[in-house]
């Protein structure tokens, strides 16, 4: 880190005071629970002076507030915290300290809550990538199984209906053989996108893999959850059209309650279901084209 550096941060950090950015509410929230664990290590250290060895007090614990401050709020917490810890050198260990020496302190301090902040950042990063479908931006199975178990266990506490909704494209591979697997990604792209608009805050949207999506509906008694397949299915239907092909799904629901009480009862329940419905659909259309081929040959 050079003095260039951290001029800029500073000039930055003026500047938004300057400006009114830094003095608002969100700012003073996260600050308090650094500075209260700073004022706690205060009152520890003179409970504990007796005790504590060499008389160092216990300085190595300043970092837990300048950690806690990068990984919650962020730089200018972090530099206030940093600020607020000096001060609190200054009134423990009153001796006389050149400013140099507090200087120092300042950009070592300063040093490591950045390296704090950084590590937090690609900490954040990776955990969201672990979490996510490359392709679709929706969340993995691994990630809806734990957000789907507290979401149905909030509806379960909060007595809420709620619905399971396993949907799977029909006749995929033809869109990936006739039309390429950039067009199949499209589609998936397209359909992961329908499921997520027409759902509300609250509910759980996945990609289990390959053609295969998920959501738990929260809120949604059986009107909600028609309501909601009604909606995506005419986003489908209007994306269809400007495509070369149809994206169609079939869907299994199963109702908490009803078809089971835990997220891997309903999953498979609605899995169940979507195969019946998925197999009476293709049953329907081979009918339907024996009957034609029949009176095509009459016809003839
Ligand atoms: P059905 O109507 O019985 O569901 O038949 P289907 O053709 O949809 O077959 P199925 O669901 O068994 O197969 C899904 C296919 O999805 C298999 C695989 O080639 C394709 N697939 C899986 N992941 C991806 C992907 O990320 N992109 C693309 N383009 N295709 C994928
Ligand atoms: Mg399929």
């Amino acid at each position: 880190m050079t003095v260039k550096a951290f001029r800029r941060i500073a000039q930055r950090y003026w500047d938004d005071l300057l400006r009114g950015e830094i003095l608002n509410e969100a700012f003073l929230r996260a600050l308090i629970g650094p500075v209260g664990i700073v004022i706690g290590l205060m009152i520890a250290e003179r409970l504990f002076a007796p005790i504590l060895p060499y008389g160092r007090g216990l300085s190595v614990l300043y970092v837990l507030p300048i950690w806690f401050a990068a990984k919650t709020g962020g730089r200018l917490v972090g530099i206030t915290t940093v600020i607020a810890v000096l001060a609190a050198f200054q009134i423990t260990t009153p001796a006389e300290k050149p400013f140099m020496a507090t200087l120092l302190q300042f950009v070592i301090f300063t040093t490591l809550m950045l390296g704090f902040e950084g590590m937090e950042k690609r900490l954040e990063s990776v955990t969201h990538q672990a979490d996510t479908d490359a392709l679709t931006g929706l969340l993995n199975r691994r990630a809806f199984t734990m957000q789907g178990r507290k979401a149905l266990g909030k509806c379960i506490a909060e007595k809420q209906d709620a619905a399971v909704l396993l949907f799977d494209c029909d006749k995929f591979k033809q869109i990936n053989d006739i039309h390429g697997h950039k067009a199949g990604d499209q589609a998936l792209t397209i359909l992961a996108h329908a499921l997520e608009l027409c759902a509300q805050e609250g509910d759980v949207v996945s990609r289990l893999g390959g053609d295969e999506f998920v959501v738990l509906l929260t809120e949604s008694d059986s009107i909600g959850t028609g309501f909601y397949l009604t909606n995506v299915r005419r986003m489908l239907a209007e994306a269809s059209q400007s495509l070369p092909f149809e994206i169609a799904v079939s869907v299994g629901v199963a109702r908490f309650g009803h078809d089971g009480r835990s997220l891997d009862a309903l999953m498979t329940a609605a899995d169940e279901a979507m195969f019946r419905n998925k197999n009476e659909a293709r049953a329907a259309v081979t009918i339907k084209s024996i009957a034609e081929s029949h009176r095509s040959q009459n016809l003839g």
